[in-house]
């Protein structure tokens, strides 16, 4: 996702950015927001009320779970470039990989529930990233977390 973007020679506007200015971007929000209380986010479909409890299988409530995040050298040559790619590794992943390579940090739920943090600071982290020259914000396991992260897009585009 390329949070910000610079006028280009090719004029490019990321789609985030109509979605937010036709009002698509908060019906969509508001939509997710309804599947979280009997959640249907992912496929898993849990059907519980994360407003609530944590008993689905990612253990997840409303909140994000940020583990990890930083200038990433490692993706594709397209993605880190010079820069690095702006890595934010969310926890509690609900994709439960037997070969996990990010296990530590993805699927342990009792100690990651330390790292609970807010949409607030989700868009703080973009934009320390982005002043960090990141090329672009390389959201990791983040199918859960899509409500917070909806909500620090919009977030963002009040303080810029
Ligand atoms: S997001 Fe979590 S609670 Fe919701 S369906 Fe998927 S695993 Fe279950």
């Amino acid at each position: 996702m390329a949070l910000y973007y610079r006028k280009s020679k090719m004029n490019f506007t990321p789609s985030y950015i109509s979605l937010l200015n036709s009002g698509e971007f908060n019906e969509r929000l508001k939509n997710l927001d309804q599947l979280m209380a009997n959640c249907t986010i992912c496929p898993h479909g849990c059907q519980v009320d994360r407003k609530t409890v944590e008993t689905g299988l990612c253990k997840s409530g409303i909140n994000p779970i940020i583990s990890s995040y930083t200038l990433h050298y490692g993706e594709e040559p397209i993605i880190s470039g010079t820069n690095g790619a702006g890595n934010i590794f969310f926890g509690n992943c609900n994709l439960k990989c037997v070969y996990c390579q990010n296990y530590e940090i993805s699927q342990n739920w009792k100690t990651e529930k330390k790292f609970e943090t807010s949409p607030e600071k989700l868009a703080e982290i973009m934009l320390l990233l982005q002043s960090r020259k990141a090329h672009n914000i390389g959201l990791v396991s983040p199918t859960h977390f899509s409500i917070p992260i909806l909500k620090a897009i919009k977030l963002l585009q009040r303080m810029v």
